[in-house]
């Protein structure tokens, strides 16, 4: 019979999060619920038949995102969503046996793709209220770590690692790819971008899935020094960018605007829910993205499913005891989330209190 090979076979079976039917409003994924830059949408309702029928390069978008980040072109690369960029770097440096270092609660893929790969997955759990736990980071690595992953600021729980840490865990493991994934950069600034080309073993992945709402185009970026880039290229198919995506990509870089004016609002609206959620007694964790970490304790189940009949997905984070994570979108539909919310704790309440 035919046989995955063993550490396929051993993988669970990652199930996706998008839900059917769909909620109307989505708010368990992080994507931008204003849409994307007007000029983007102009230059797809323009694109030719040309353009979809002949392969693409990468190079000028590489080019452009490049002049954009201040690095050379030969210090990155374009890939299909962050999440390929993750998949290249197991692909490129993990070997069976090997290990890579995770701090969880963490994103899914790191896992998937490290797993796919046949090497061990090393969980580091957060420090208290999920601090960037550097000791403990420090102390697991050892001579079969190949790759550290530092998500900046973190998904799903917003803690943030300071350069400071990140350059000792760089250092203290030279033979070890270090995925520094800043999905979220453009709501909080932080990055180690002007490392790349100056500490080997960097690497800097970004996303214009969130902030530049096109996780529907697929366009993630991989950078790091230009030795290392050269060998993600080896590992990655030639046209993993689609034409469409790479038509786009200069109107989305462009028009900066749309991006300051979308991070300007996620950060008003954040910081209103996190007030309307304290002020229900939920306890919510600093956050420079566009989501929120929010602890509904053993109300969790109730208000998931109470939200999810009014059409409104949150994400489940059983990882983290009682939490839910509830992406930002505009401030009406987060009044509306907010609304269901004291709907839901009302019922919750008055059940509890008739209970014998
Ligand atoms: N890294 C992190 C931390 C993320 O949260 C996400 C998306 N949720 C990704 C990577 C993947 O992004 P993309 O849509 O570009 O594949």
């Amino acid at each position: 019979m035919l046989k995955a090979r063993q550490c396929i076979r051993e993988m669970r079976e990652y199930s996706s999060p998008l839900e059917t039917p769909a909620a109307d409003l989505r708010l368990d994924l992080n994507e931008n619920t204003t849409g994307c830059s007007p000029r983007v949408l102009a230059k797809l309702r323009g694109i030719d038949a040309s353009t979809l029928s002949l392969y693409c390069s990468r190079e000028s978008g590489e080019r452009l995102v490049a002049s954009s980040t201040g690095v050379q072109p030969s210090q990155l690369m374009l890939t299909n969503g962050a999440d390929e960029g993750i998949d290249l770097l197991c692909r490129a440096y993990l070997d069976a046996g090997d290990e890579l270092i995770v701090v969880v609660p963490a994103f899914a893929m790191y896992e998937v793709f490290a797993q796919a790969s046949g090497s061990r997955v090393v969980r580091v759990p957060a420090g208290p209220e999920f601090a960037f736990p550097c000791e403990n980071i420090l102390q697991a690595i050892g001579p079969r770590t190949r790759m550290v992953v530092i998500t900046n600021p973190n998904n799903p729980t917003g803690a943030t690692a300071s350069r400071e840490d990140i350059l000792r865990v760089l250092e203290a493991a030279p033979d070890a790819a270090v995925l520094l994934d800043e999905a979220y950069f453009d709501f909080c600034g932080l990055t180690m971008m002007d490392q790349v080309g100056t500490i080997p073993n960097l690497f800097v992945a970004r996303t214009f899935s969130k902030a530049y709402g096109l996780a529907g185009l697929r366009i993630g970026v991989m950078a790091g020094d230009a030795a290392q880039i050269a060998v993600l290229r080896r590992v990655c198919p030639p046209f993993n960018l689609n034409a469409v995506a790479l038509a786009c990509l200069a109107e989305a870089l462009a028009d900066r605007e749309f991006v300051s004016n979308y991070v300007r609002q996620i950060k008003t609206t954040r910081e209103w829910v996190r007030l309307q959620l304290e002020n229900l007694g939920f306890k919510c964790w600093p956050s420079e993205t566009n989501f929120i970490l929010c602890r509904f304790g053993s109300a969790k189940s109730a208000i998931l499913q109470g939200l999810r009949a009014a059409g409104i997905s949150l994400r489940d984070r059983p990882d983290c005891e009682g939490c839910v994570r509830i992406s930002i979108g505009k401030q009406q539909e987060m009044e509306r989330v907010i609304a269901e919310l004291k709907r839901t704790v009302g019922q919750v309440t008055s059940a509890q209190q008739v209970a014998p």
